[in-house]
């Protein structure tokens, strides 16, 4: 084994996120692994455009109210310590809370490239589907 050196916590690009979103890589090992974990912080209001995980996506709440929505409009909250499965191929987005910070663990597995990337990228989130 060997301790993975620290990588520097990286801004969220523009195209995939709105508000400033930061995150740290906490476990991306190389192949034949397919684990990615990353701890992604939102400022208040800050979220994801929408998009899709090929293997699906698990989140768990640390700090702070997230919000997570999908096609179907709804919008669900998270407090610190809850989690939730977001399925393969289901077009989501998550950010934090109007008034509060957000950091959350992101859990997912790469794919092999057969059923497309393993995150795929759509649009901006607009304010109305932020709101519910
Ligand atoms: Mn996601």
């Amino acid at each position: 084994m060997e301790i993975t050196p620290r990588t520097p916590t990286q801004k969220g690009p523009a195209e995939w996120f709105t508000g400033d979103v930061w995150f740290d890589v906490l476990a991306a090992p190389p192949v034949p692994a397919t684990l990615r974990v990353n701890a992604v912080h939102f400022a208040p209001g800050a979220r994801t455009f929408w998009h899709r995980h090929v293997k699906g996506q698990a989140l768990h709440v640390t700090e702070g109210v997230a919000r997570v929505g999908t096609r179907d409009g709804e919008v669900v909250l998270l407090l610190p310590g809850e989690s939730l499965w977001i399925a393969p191929g289901e077009w989501h987005w998550h950010g934090a809370a109007p008034k509060t910070f957000m950091t959350h663990l992101a859990m997912w597995e790469v794919g092999d490239g057969t059923h497309g990337p393993d995150t795929e990228w759509a649009e901006k989130v607009t304010d109305d589907q932020y709101d519910g």
